[in-house]
């Protein structure tokens, strides 16, 4: 069976492989071939790749893949050059874009959309939004606290006593998490929020302090999601919030709703209270509105008052190398779990938890039960 990793738009700096996948997958049994300068947004040569038994191709070998391994959903004309039968293992993103799907099923490609794996146990190893959260978390500290004028940490020195930089964390999901413990491990004092009642312990247990704000009814999904609020909570959390945002030097909002747009916490009104250098970071920034009114994903906007906001867009590319290290590891974990070792072939049993909640297309149609018959 052969694998190919494909190089990414020039956007994209991960890659979904790396040496030590590479290794693995030519230790299943696989051959792995991997597109030109697939690794040099991550800062990984393509002799490291060949050193580690891969094979360095043109884009045109992608039509002899059984397997291909990548970080975004490739190009419509990319998809038409898939083999009948093949296997295409990336994000989809498939709330926002259908249309993949539909050249994937008339491709006949099976394609899987980590978007969709279960948040189960099990499938915690395969799962690339958690990865990437932790490092969009990580790393929308470093942004802040780049932006702002202001150090973290509180340092007593013969020319003055700073006092530690004040950090507000809105959403604590994966990417909140590792904020919150980012941000209190550079000194910062932290507060964060979120519409689960249950993260208050893990706020605590970080040293953070959890704002509370009573909404009434919250609560989250079977799988974990935070529940839709109704218009009068969110403004109810917009005014609970908005004394603790104009009193910190950094928010760093992460609150997603999983298959609907992020729900809008920060208003033009609340920005206004905030001091100027104060400094937003977005992780929800997206086309269709992020956390933050007024952020754009990919940009820095500055308000009037002088409040940055900065949209992140895929902020993981902040830090690519270990990015793709945890991507291209949860997509081995995902191959290794579903390989026949008898058969020496990836087996799709669509009866699996696993499969059925992430496999979008098979022999030629939509499988999946939420996007079968959209
Ligand atoms: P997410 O990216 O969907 O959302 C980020 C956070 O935003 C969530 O914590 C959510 O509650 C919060 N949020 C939504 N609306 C909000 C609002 N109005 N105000 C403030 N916060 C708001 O979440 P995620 O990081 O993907 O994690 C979702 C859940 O899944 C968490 O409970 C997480 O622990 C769980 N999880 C489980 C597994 C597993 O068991 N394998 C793996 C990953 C995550």
């Amino acid at each position: 069976m052969q694998v190919f990793i494909a190089k990414e738009k020039e956007s994209e700096k991960r890659v979904a492989a790396v040496p030590d996948t590479v290794r693995r997958l030519v230790r299943l049994g696989l051959s792995v071939a991997v597109e030109t300068n697939a690794g040099v947004g991550s800062a990984i040569p393509d002799a490291a790749f060949e050193e580690a038994g891969a094979t360095i191709v043109g884009p045109d070998a992608i039509s002899q893949a059984d397997v291909v391994l990548r970080v975004q959903s490739p190009p419509k004309e990319t998809i038409a050059q898939l083999k009948k039968g093949a296997l295409h293992i990336s994000f989809l993103n498939p709330f926002s874009d259908s249309s993949p799907m539909a050249d994937f099923a008339s491709a006949s490609v099976s394609a899987v959309s980590l978007e969709m794996m279960p948040r189960t146990t099990l499938a915690q190893k395969m799962d690339a939004l958690s990865s990437q959260a932790s490092i969009a978390g990580y790393a929308a500290v470093l942004m802040g606290a780049d932006a702002s004028p202001k150090i973290l940490p509180m340092m007593m020195t013969p020319a003055g006593t700073i006092q530690p930089a004040k950090y507000f964390v809105i959403g604590v999901g994966v990417a909140g998490l590792q904020a919150i413990a980012t941000a209190k491990r550079l000194g910062a004092r932290v507060e964060a929020f979120d519409t689960r009642p249950v993260v208050a312990e893990q706020v605590q247990s970080l040293g953070a302090k959890f704002v509370q704000i009573d909404l009434g009814e919250m609560g989250q999904t079977e799988q974990g999601y935070a529940k839709e609020l109704t218009p009068e909570q969110l403004e109810l959390q917009r005014q609970g919030m908005a004394k603790v945002c104009s009193d910190s030097d950094v928010v760093i909002t992460t609150a997603k709703l999983f298959g609907r747009p992020a729900p809008l916490l920060l208003t033009k009104d609340m920005l206004k209270g905030m001091a100027p250098g104060s400094v937003i970071v977005d992780l929800a920034a997206s086309p269709t509105g992020g956390n933050v009114e007024g952020s754009k994903p990919g940009e820095t906007v500055i308000t009037e008052e002088g409040v940055q906001i900065i949209g992140c867009d895929t902020i993981e590319n902040h830090s690519a190398q270990d990015a793709s290290l945890m991507f291209a590891s949860n997509l081995v974990n995902f191959i290794e779990h579903f390989w026949d070792e008898e058969a020496k072939t990836i087996k799709l049993d669509r009866e699996d938890e696993i499969i059925a909640g992430c496999l979008m297309t098979h022999e030629g149609a939509i499988v999946h039960e939420k996007f079968a018959n959209a």
